[in-house]
């Protein structure tokens, strides 16, 4: 199956949000939030296939446009990353439909989300697609390094107000002047989040120095394995 690149947004430099469109016939396109779309090109004679998780909800299926929308940023040096920043709207790159177990347990509990960078994309799709008045508590501690770095941040501002038993913690590792919210990286705001609970389901993306690290102070805090959830990014 073929991807074509619909529009992308800038959102700082070496990050943005690109919209693909699933060349799936009248296949439909559908996933599970959370799961990912697997990338194949050749590059210096190689074929090479990166992941990337859909940071869109399932379309309703009236519209069927089987369009979705990643996150991505510019790995230093990164082959693939380097060739989905080089696409222009229009062009194609070859895809392998949506697979993965980063998914919200069904039923869903009173669960902690931590991302990093665009670790945030899984939870954009579970929120937007599972967040309702009758959800269960659901709290994003979500890192980045500046401000600007922090996607659909608007967007989880307005559910937080809309919905609240949702709760939006943003925090920075390198704030500047005039930012007044949480600072430093999302560790040192775990047991804020965590309220003293145990009973929490805990789910973890972004980069592997992150979950590594959660994962560790979950399971020395009394955490059993069975609720921790993770996806690691490399
Ligand atoms: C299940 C899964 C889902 C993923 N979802 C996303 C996603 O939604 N958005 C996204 O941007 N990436 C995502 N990734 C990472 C992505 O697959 C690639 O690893 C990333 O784009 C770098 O690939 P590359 O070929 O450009 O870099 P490579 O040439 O493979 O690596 C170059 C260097 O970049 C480092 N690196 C690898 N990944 C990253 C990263 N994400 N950020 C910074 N440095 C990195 C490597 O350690 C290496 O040092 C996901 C990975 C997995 C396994």
């Amino acid at each position: 199956m073929q991807a074509k690149l619909i529009e992308r947004v800038e959102v700082a430099p070496g990050l943005g949000s690109f919209i693909f469109e699933a060349q799936n016939g009248a296949g439909g396109f559908d996933f599970t939030p959370g799961q990912f779309v697997s990338f194949t090109a050749e590059i210096a004679g190689k074929r090479i296939t990166r992941a990337y998780t859909i940071a869109s909800p399932p379309e309703p299926h009236r519209v069927a446009l089987c369009r979705f929308e990643l996150c991505l940023n510019l790995a230093p040096d990164g082959l693939f990353s380097h060739l989905l920043f080089g696409m222009q709207s229009g062009e194609m790159v070859e895809m392998r439909p949506p697979l993965g177990t980063f998914v919200l347990r069904q039923p869903p509990r009173d669960s902690l989300f931590i991302a990093t960078g665009t670790g945030i994309a899984p939870f954009r799709s579970m929120l937007r697609a599972h967040l309702n008045a009758d959800s269960p508590q659901f709290t994003l501690l979500y890192g980045a390094r500046y401000e600007s770095h922090l996607m659909y941040r608007a967007e989880f501002e307005d559910l937080a107000a809309r919905f609240p038993r949702f709760r939006f913690w943003p925090t920075l590792s390198r704030p500047e002047a005039g930012w007044t919210g949480r600072t430093g990286h999302v560790q040192q705001h775990l047991e804020e989040a965590l309220d003293g609970r145990r009973d929490l389901d805990v789910y973890l993306c972004g980069l592997k120095l992150m979950v590594d690290d959660v994962r560790a102070r979950l399971k020395t805090g009394g955490f059993d394995r069975k609720q921790i959830f993770y996806e690691k990014y490399d």
